[in-house]
């Protein structure tokens, strides 16, 4: 059993104690139902305490149970039994009471807490929604309003705020458990009844009217297409109409439906996916992270100056190299402004934004960059520079400096030749805005020393990043994807879509944007420029040419207010084209392309299946460690939309493997599109993409 009662004069404690975290295994709902047998059965003891050993209350359900069949005592019976009890019970919290954690401490009758403490109910993030009694004793306890905010966000809230909207009865201060006791005799003392929330009712009278219609209305515009957000309106309807036992019943059938909806196989796919990204397989156990106590960032533009903004959030110094002071003095003014933004949101305050910018040296000089554990470079993406770049910092960082790159599509190993250090060279890619984009793709050089490829990863955790190990490739995984995607999408448009058909329907799937608006916000003139230096026989030029027309006429995307679309000033808004839909219409003839109607669902087909098609290619190519790493790049670099659980798993879990190499076959043209052999060897074999990898 995971747990053991102590009897301390007249108070019970009911302790918990499953390392790490206090997971809600069968043993301790084992050891809470035998905990409040004990407190009822000992007539000397007048009042329990709840309390968990280690560092942290129950964080939540016992993950290793998912997926099982279920083991006896459950959950919902240990609450009961909590809360049945004829005696009060004071529930502890310290470190976390998330999902099953808060429910346990909603059953108990009162709860105390540590300033440090965060409560929450995080189900929704999951795709389904508390499922012991959450979604119908909290709003019992703290009304309707700030128990759906609390349920729809799934956010972890801090004490504070959480006894203020009435959760926690009491913050105390020192030591918990005799502040719990304290608390609990004087509840004695004022002989206070054991609190059963189960027992309030909710005054139905004092919400407006239409008000769970309007919360519907206000959540799926919120929570766009989701399915549990709907679902917990439900459950709190129901709280607020039906007695406490209907409202257990209700509440697990929409649990029921929610874990067998798609969504919550997808997202919980994206949760195990994003802890297995951090995993680098085959690394030896003797290897250690190098220490990172100072960054160095060379070049404060676009991307350099995001980059310094995450390690100044967590409180990492930065030292930030330009070549020229003006150029410096703008990229510390924008980064200032960032933060005074943000504090004019009221999201951080004045002195938050100076003690930021206190961490920020801007310099000139690359000797101040002797000292630095990491540098990375974010400069131009010239190969020349880049290699100028690193063969200075080769001779200026200090032995055992992390020395790193930005670039998107250049070679690491030929950045690392440059230096005569070359296994301390990495890739860290991060994404555009780099202080919002929660991606870091690692880019593992052929020289890349382990401990410095740990140490980068482990540097995106820091950073609050979630980064992905890839191989040294043109375009890593991310990007490398994009190609054939954006292929798709260009021939749909030469064959008789248009911008805005293309754009909508993968908009409609989930995505953020369309590939035409991307490429507008990206600039028409940087893969312009690109094509001028690359072999015309290595790219499709009839699905560029109305790009090149564009460029031509000066039409760059969002910072000339045209590109595919016309843009008003100030506003991102894409706006159908005249001028565009003409020359798309003259190129199309110029190759003797017939323009032909297109369902929305082929656009979709063809562009989403070669996103997938080339992620096998990555993954064939052991570019990528497993299909979910290139899920995790393009939900957190891209925004494909969690709820599809990315390019591979939907292919795998919506479309269906076999399925989608029949239609690929339909468009495969065995050059521009080829189909993966791996794709077609998982199909023959009758296997899924958790066979590949490791
Ligand atoms: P940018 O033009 O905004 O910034 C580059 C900065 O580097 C400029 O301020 C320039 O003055 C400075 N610089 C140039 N040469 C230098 C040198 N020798 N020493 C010091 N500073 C120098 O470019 P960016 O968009 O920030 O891109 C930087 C790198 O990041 C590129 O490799 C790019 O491919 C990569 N990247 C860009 C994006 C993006 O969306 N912009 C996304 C991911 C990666």
């Amino acid at each position: 059993m995971q747990g053991r009662f102590e009897k301390r004069g007249d108070v019970g404690i009911i302790w918990i104690n499953n390392p790490p975290v206090n997971a809600i295994s069968v043993g301790v709902r084992q050891a809470m139902i035998d905990g409040v047998a004990k407190l009822n059965a000992d007539a000397e003891i007048k009042v329990g305490v709840l309390a968990c050993e280690g560092r942290t209350f129950m964080a939540g359900a016992d993950i290793t149970e998912f997926g099982k069949p279920p083991m006896s005592p459950g959950f919902p019976e240990a609450l009961a039994a909590l809360e049945g009890s004829s005696k009060a019970i004071v529930a502890a919290i310290h470190g976390t009471a998330l999902g099953g954690g808060l429910e346990a401490a909603l059953a108990c009758h009162y709860r105390v807490a540590i300033a440090s403490a965060q409560v929450g109910l995080p189900e929704v993030k999951l795709g389904i929604l508390p499922g012991a009694g959450g979604t119908q004793r909290l709003p019992r306890l703290i009304g309707i309003e700030a128990a759906l905010n609390i349920i729809v966000s799934g956010d972890p809230v801090p004490a504070a705020q959480a006894a203020k909207v009435g959760v926690i009865d009491k913050i105390v201060d020192g030591d918990l458990l005799e502040s719990a006791i304290a608390f609990a005799k004087d509840l004695v003392a004022k002989n206070a009844p054991a609190r059963k929330i189960r027992d309030i009712s909710i005054d139905t009278a004092k919400l407006p009217a239409g008000y769970f219609d309007e919360a519907r209305k206000r959540i799926a515009k919120e929570k766009k297409n989701l399915f549990s957000p709907q679902r917990i309106v439900d459950c709190l309807e129901a709280a607020a109409t039906l007695p406490f036992d209907q409202g257990l019943a209700r509440e697990r059938e929409l649990f029921n439906q929610c874990q067998q909806n798609s969504q919550s196989k997808a997202l919980q796919h994206v949760f195990f996916a994003e802890r297995k990204a951090a995993n680098i397989p085959n690394l030896d156990k003797s290897v250690k992270p190098r220490e990172v106590k100072s960054v160095g960032i060379i070049g404060a533009g676009t991307m350099g100056g995001g980059i310094a903004m995450n390690f100044l959030n967590v409180g990492i110094p930065v030292t930030l190299l330009e070549v020229k002071a003006d150029a410096l003095e703008r990229g510390v003014g924008v980064i200032r402004k960032n933060y005074e933004n943000t504090a004019s949101k009221g999201k951080m305050t004045l002195e938050q934004v100076e003690q930021r910018m206190a961490l920020l040296k801007p310099t000139l000089s690359y000797d101040d960059l002797g000292q630095c554990d990491l540098i990375i470079e974010a400069v131009f993406e010239t190969m020349a520079i880049k290699k100028e770049v690193f063969g200075k910092l080769d001779k200026i960082a200090k032995k055992g400096a992390i020395l790193a790159s930005n670039t998107s599509y250049l070679s690491i190993d030929e950045i690392a030749a440059s230096t005569s250090r070359p296994q301390d060279v990495v890739g860290m890619h991060f994404f555009s805005p780099a202080n919002v984009m929660k991606l870091c793709e690692v880019v593992r050089g052929e020289k890349t020393a382990q401990d410095v490829l740990m140490t980068a990863l482990d540097t995106t955790k820091r950073i609050k990043k979630v980064g992905v190990v890839c191989g040294n490739q043109d375009g890593f995984i991310g990007n490398r994807m994009l190609g054939g995607y954006a292929y798709q999408a260009n021939l749909c448009v030469l064959e008789g879509a248009t911008p805005e058909q293309v754009d909508n329907v993968i908009r409609n799937f989930g995505m953020p944007m369309g590939p035409l608006q991307m490429s507008d916000l990206a600039g028409l003139d940087i893969g312009y420029k690109s094509r001028k230096d690359r072999d015309p026989a290595s790219f499709d030029g009839r699905v560029t040419r109305s790009a090149d027309l564009l460029v031509e006429l000066g039409r760059l995307g969002q910072k000339t207010q045209a590109g595919y679309y016309d843009y008003a000033p100030g506003d991102r808004t894409p706006r159908p084209s005249s001028v565009t839909a003409e020359i798309i219409e003259k190129v199309s003839k110029e190759y003797g392309i017939a323009r032909r109607k297109f369902s929305d669902e082929e656009i979709l087909e063809r562009c989403m299946l070669a996103l997938m098609n080339t992620g096998c290619e990555v993954l064939r190519e052991g570019i990528a460690y497993r299909a979910s790493d290139i899920d995790v790049v393009y939900l957190y670099g891209y925004g494909f939309p969690a709820y599809r659980g990315g390019p591979m798993f939907w292919a795998e879990h919506e479309v269906g493997l076999k399925n989608a190499l029949e239609k690929l076959k339909k468009y495969a043209d065995g050059k521009w599109l080829k189909i993966s052999p791996l794709l077609e060897k998982l199909v023959a074999e009758g296997k899924g993409f958790a066979s590949i990898g490791q």
